[in-house]
């Protein structure tokens, strides 16, 4: 009995390949130049978490409002990202129990 266990397919956030240096940060907006998602076939197999799309930084105050492919990767995957954008501080926090970041009114940590 051996079962194979794959990896998830992953694409960008517009559902394009990944490219190396997508992580680069564009100066204008702060943000990578792609993000990283599970591909849609992947999100479609069910979320272990509600879809929210609207995260707040707990250290400035200020909501960031995600798009659909991303929001439905945290729900399929919690632990996918190591960090997340905060529009107002213009940079990248990192997420999970130590992280900075909670789901908009809720004090349930994004990455959990
Ligand atoms: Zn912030």
């Amino acid at each position: 009995m051996s079962e194979i266990e794959r990896e998830p397919r992953k694409t960008l956030t517009d559902g394009s390949e990944i490219y190396p240096g997508h992580r680069e940060i564009d100066p204008k907006s702060g943000q990578q130049k792609g993000y990283v998602v599970l591909a849609e076939e992947e999100r479609a197999k069910g979320f272990v978490r509600p879809v929210r799309r609207t995260y707040t930084h707990m250290v400035c105050g200020t909501d960031t409002t995600m798009g659909q492919a991303l929001a439905e990767t945290y729900a399929r995957d919690p632990h996918f990202y190591s960090g997340t954008f905060c529009c107002g501080c213009g940079k990248h926090f990192p997420v999970g129990d130590d992280g900075e970041f909670v789901w908009q009114g809720t004090n349930e940590k994004v990455g959990t």
